[in-house]
């Protein structure tokens, strides 16, 4: 992987949050109530792009395997779950405040952080600022369980779904008939009460985790380790993600979380700077240990000719959230052609959210429409395809561009005299004419391709 620094510049958040404002894919939360701080809702493009990174996960996880089976736990868990796991006493953040400013800061990131009355000084830089000894700061949101506040029992929200996992292994062990090396694959919600949130969906309170627990036998557990990194770093690559924009760091034994014997972050070079994307973590016989000692359900593998260990887990961790801003950032580009400038979404064919539009030239023509409306019906039924008659053709491609549509078929005069279309790729613009029987099998080829970024490093 690229250890220097890549030539080209990065493009700006505002430049990413912009695009995905103006074209549909994300908007601040509760908006019309003056927004609240680092919750994000998705319209309908960015609810389209995070099911195609949770449909390519999944892929990659269970659909092409057969040693991974899925699991969906609930959100809120026993509460003893978390005093196992370590969270309740743990999972916590140091915080300092400014008694000059008010404000509140991660005492280990202060260099990420702004001043509340400099802003481009960092907190503690200025003369004024005036800080406070760290304190440790759960990041664990409280809630209570049963009818009434002060009789219910004091609950969390999940701020990691592993746990979801470590408490069915048992049950996962015996109905999916697995032995190590196996693993369990989780989807879902969950929710941490960051105190440094910001940089758009990078660091928000609630967000979308695709974790894997992978159960092996200790002494294969760093062999698997490594093994995880690089099935994790191909993923990316795979789908079109530039090589020059990840790497592998691994933490050093003071960096590294209670439960973990060896992590390493997978990095992305976010307009932020190289950041976490992705973690993956040998957390030992941890967590299966605490559970057994805190819930006395032994959970352990035994063989069929009786030996018995608690295997070692090797986790691949991420959110839909970080791989969503990898994805635009990565994608992101603008060019001129002709005199015009144009934005567009360099991503993967098979990652876009819309797959290919369906444009007639002239909206006004009952030919064109009928002929453009069969052939989006003929294509919906397994892609995902838009339909659009509405503006000039110009705007109606260059609206494609920024949602990162690969391919647009046109339906104009020829149609209606040869029954062909044109397609228009989305990177080189280059047209090509098809006859419009032979789309549909056009279309599966092209996402069968290949397919390399025409960006540069
Ligand atoms: P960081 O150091 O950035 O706070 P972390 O090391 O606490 O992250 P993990 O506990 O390893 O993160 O979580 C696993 C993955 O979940 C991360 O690699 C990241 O993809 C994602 N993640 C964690 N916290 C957030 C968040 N607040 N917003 C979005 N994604 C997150």
């Amino acid at each position: 992987m690229a250890e220097t620094e890549p030539r080209t510049e990065t493009v700006s958040m505002d430049k990413i949050v912009s695009l995905s404002r103006r074209r549909g894919f994300v908007f601040p939360s509760s908006e019309i109530y003056g927004g609240l701080g680092s919750t994000y809702d998705y319209g309908h493009y960015g609810v389209l792009l995070k099911n195609v990174i949770r449909e390519k996960w999944l892929r990659a996880m269970v659909q092409e395997r057969d040693d991974i089976v899925a699991l969906d736990s609930a959100v809120i868990l026993h509460p003893r779950v978390w005093e196992a796991s370590g969270h309740v006493e743990g999972f916590t953040d140091p915080l300092v405040d400014c008694r000059t400013c008010k404000l509140r800061f991660r005492a280990d990131k202060l260099d990420e952080q702004h001043c509340g009355r400099q802003p481009s000084k960092h907190p503690g830089e200025t003369e004024d600022c005036d800080l406070t000894e760290p304190r440790q700061f759960n990041l664990m949101f409280e809630t209570t369980v049963g009818a009434l506040q002060e009789e219910g029992a004091r609950a969390y929200l999940r701020p990691e779904t592993a746990q979801g996992i470590f408490i069915n292994f048992k049950n996962v062990l015996q109905l999916a008939r697995r032995r190590p090396p196996f693993g369990i694959a989780q989807i879902g919600k969950s929710f941490r009460n960051e105190i440094t949130p910001g940089n758009f969906l990078f660091r928000v309170r609630e967000f979308e985790q695709m974790e894997m627990e992978y159960f092996v036998r200790p002494a294969e557990a760093d062999e698997w380790y490594r093994y995880w990194i690089d099935e994790r770093l191909r993923w990316y690559l795979r789908y079109g993600i530039r090589e020059s924009r990840l790497r592998v760091r691994e933490h050093g034994p003071e960096e590294r979380s209670h439960y973990s014997r060896a992590t390493s972050d997978i990095e992305y070079l976010y307009p932020i700077g190289w950041s976490e994307l992705e973690g993956v973590a040998n957390r030992g016989d941890y967590d299966l240990t605490r559970h057994t000692d805190f819930s006395t359900t032994k959970l352990e593998y035994v063989g069929p000719e009786g030996e018995r260990y608690v295997p070692y887990v090797i986790e691949p961790a991420v959110s839909i959230e970080r791989i969503f801003v990898a994805l635009l950032v990565d994608a992101y580009d603008e060019e001129v052609v002709g005199e015009r400038e144009r934005t567009v979404l360099r991503l993967h064919p098979q990652m876009a959210p819309v797959t290919a539009a369906v444009l007639p030239l002239i909206a006004k023509s009952d030919d064109m429409v009928g002929k453009a409306r069969s052939l989006y019906e003929n294509l919906r039924g397994r892609h995902r395809v838009e339909y659009d008659d509405n503006g000039a053709i110009g705007r109606r491609y260059r609206r494609q561009d920024e949602i990162g549509t690969p391919f647009a078929f046109t339906i104009d005069e020829q149609t209606l005299e040869s029954d062909t279309v044109t397609v228009r790729d989305r990177d080189s613009l280059a047209q090509e004419r098809l006859p419009i029987g032979g789309v549909r099998a056009w279309l599966d080829e092209a996402l069968d391709r290949p397919w390399k970024t025409p960006k540069s490093d």
